[in-house]
């Protein structure tokens, strides 16, 4: 039998914590709840969980602040829950170190699809190479070849257009923000302007996707950045 994961759910609504917490443990999850900080710090030091899903407005401390005093020590993965449609607290979140968010209100289906990203990337981290394809759909990233094929057609990719959908693609599901992206490719440096992705975003819709206007592989994740349709199973 395989040893299920375990997920410890922050959230001070009752409410949305019973629904939450509901969901996880009919997908067979092993679902364990704090509702404040202090009682998540405890949680996670004693059950070390696979997973943390986060609400970021507790009663006790500013959900950014657990992100941070958590990464101290642990890479655990942490899934901000967010009531908030204010993307600076999103973006805030991704660059102190929390793997994802998720707005509410959201579906069953989109938390768990969010869950199984996030825990399956905590497992593959350790062993990624540069080696082996990305296939979704008619698209295929060879990393081998550095090449990107629509149909099994070279779409002639510049080297910055590949190396941004080779590092979407390695992360796929995962929303990356335009400041990771920047210094991924660009170096620390390269903070304050976006103009550069985004003109490199349009020329790699114009030569991977179907519909430019409708993308069906590199979602823009408006405000924050872009997310990369996950691969085949
Ligand atoms: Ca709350």
């Amino acid at each position: 039998m395989n040893i299920r994961d375990k997920i410890l759910v922050v959230e001070d609504e009752k409410s949305i914590s019973g629904f939450i917490r509901t969901v996880l443990a009919g997908a067979g999850y092993d679902v364990i709840s704090a509702h404040n900080a202090a009682e998540a710090f405890l949680m996670i030091s004693s059950h070390c969980p696979d997973l943390v899903l986060l609400d970021l407005g507790l009663p006790d401390l500013d959900g950014t602040a657990v992100i941070e005093a958590v990464r101290q020590w642990t890479q655990l993965p942490i899934i901000v829950v967010s009531a908030r449609s204010f993307e600076k607290d999103k973006i805030d979140a991704l660059d102190l170190g929390a793997d994802d968010y998720i707005t509410k209100p959201f579906s069953a289906p989109e938390l768990l699809a969010r869950v199984r990203v996030a825990i399956r990337h905590t497992r593959l981290s350790g062993m990624m190479t540069s080696s082996g394809k990305f296939i979704s759909g008619d698209l295929t990233v060879d990393y081998d070849k550095h090449m990107v094929t629509v149909k099994g057609e070279n779409c002639h990719l510049t080297q910055n257009e590949f190396k941004i959908v080779s590092l979407l693609s390695r992360c796929a599901g995962k929303v990356l923000t335009y400041d990771f992206i920047m210094k991924e490719l660009w170096g620390p440096q390269s903070r304050g302007t976006n103009q550069i992705l985004r003109v490199n975003m349009a020329n790699i819709r114009r030569k991977i996707e179907h519909n430019p206007a409708e993308p069906k592989y590199i979602f823009t994740e408006v405000g924050v950045g872009y997310r990369m349709i996950e691969p085949d199973a």
